[in-house]
């Protein structure tokens, strides 16, 4: 097993951490202190899309850090404005607001909702969330968090209600106009890569629209090419009112944005929300660089290629898995027991993957991995897999 790194002094304990330091990265590939080569098939939670020192990125985060950094939103700048029309266009929302994190993203989008219901004279009062939703740590966006372990401690929180994912029934039997806000992952990341019944998406959309509610569509991590399509949301036809992005759009950089129709954009009167950071020019020419990549023509079909390729290696190395699921590049692996001595007999094999909730290893690799990666990255964790079987046989 690996070799156990002590709990550093001076850091708040407040991680399970895994007993490995990296120190470099190329590629799909990550590097630890005795400079050992590990298959990155998790991405540092979906973020890292472009591997480690993609040359693009790079380039781009070196020229911008050498040119201008940080000037903060009292002023305009081109690759803001750049980056917020490729946003638009990408994902047929008109209007662009830039924050660092996925938390801030749905913490803003809280706020939106708050506003529309202000805009009806205040009798949009409810916001609804789903069951297994992860939606952030900050107050807002923990309240629209579903995990009881994550939002007990901090009660009371403000008041939202929760219905079942993936049951458009049963959220029409608690839809009414006086609700402001549906806020949903199109894939439930954090809960273990659940991916909704065809229709869900479409069905939650017609309820939003006769209630006059907002759809809120949290793809911090399903977003930026992630599912195989640029958003999971672009599987079905429909366009929610709000998306919230970060994770992967800024490559490893943080930056996250809240993109959203002409209506909802109109409530946002200035002063009303913003940040110091949010879309500051090095993290603008991080996600355009990010962009660069992912809509090259073909990229996302080559994702969606490789997630199936991984999907089936995957079923190979795991006939015992209850399931293994996801969309495009986000795959998760529910196993009948807890995973997490697979997980970490995975660095002495080379290979990283990660948790989820029920009993699920979650596979989130750089989207740029290649086929011949997916088959290491099985042959990887089936070494692993034996490894364990082998000293509990020893035992
Ligand atoms: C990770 C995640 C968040 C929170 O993002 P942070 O950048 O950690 O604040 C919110 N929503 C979803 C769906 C996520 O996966």
């Amino acid at each position: 097993m690996p070799i156990p790194v002590p709990a550093h002094p001076h850091l708040v304990q407040n991680y399970g951490r895994q007993d490995v330091r990296f120190v470099r990265g190329q590629g799909c590939w990550l590097f630890d202190e005795a400079g050992k080569a590990h298959l990155d098939a998790f991405g540092g939670v979906a973020v890292s899309a472009l591997g480690h020192a993609h040359p693009g990125l790079v380039a781009a985060i070196a020229s911008q850090a050498a040119t201008l950094l940080h000037t903060s939103n009292h002023y305009h700048h081109p690759l803001q404005e750049r980056l917020a029309t490729r946003l638009s266009e990408l994902s047929g929302l008109p209007r662009v607001f830039f924050c660092n994190t996925g938390t801030e993203a749905n913490e803003a989008a809280v706020k939106l909702a708050r506003l529309w219901s202000g805009a009806h004279a205040g009798s949009k009062p409810r916001l609804i969330a789903c069951e297994g939703s992860f939606h952030g740590r900050t107050l807002g966006s923990l309240a629209l968090t579903h995990t009881p372990k994550y939002r007990e401690p901090f009660l009371p929180l403000i008041d939202v209600e929760f219905v079942p994912f993936g049951d458009a029934s049963a959220l029409e039997r608690v839809m009414r106009d006086d609700v402001a806000a549906v806020f949903l992952e199109p894939v439930q990341g954090e809960s273990g890569v659940q991916v909704p019944p065809a229709g869900y998406l479409a069905q939650v959309r017609e309820l939003c629209t006769r209630h006059g509610a907002l759809f809120v569509a949290d793809e911090v991590q399903s977003g930026i090419g992630r599912t195989g399509r640029m958003f999971a949301y672009q599987h079905t036809s429909i366009l929610p009112d709000v998306l919230c992005l970060a994770k992967a759009l800024g490559g490893g950089v943080p930056i996250g944005a809240v993109v959203m129709t002409e209506a909802v954009a109109a409530l946002l009167k200035p002063g009303l929300h913003g940040t110091t950071f949010g879309g500051n020019q090095l993290a603008c020419a991080a996600a355009n660089a990010v962009l660069d990549v992912v809509t090259q023509p073909g990229f996302l079909d080559q994702v969606a290629a490789n997630g199936a390729r991984l999907q089936a290696g995957l079923r190979a190395v795991f006939p015992e898995a209850i399931q293994v699921r996801g969309q495009g590049l986000l795959i998760g692996v529910q196993m009948p027991t807890d995973p997490g001595a697979i997980i970490k007999a995975g660095f002495d094999h080379g290979v990283v993957v990660g948790p989820a909730g029920g009993n699920v290893i979650r596979l989130a690799p750089p989207l740029t991995i290649t086929a011949a990666e997916c088959d290491e990255v099985c042959k990887r964790l089936a070494q692993a897999k034996a490894s364990l079987g082998a000293v509990a046989a020893k035992a």
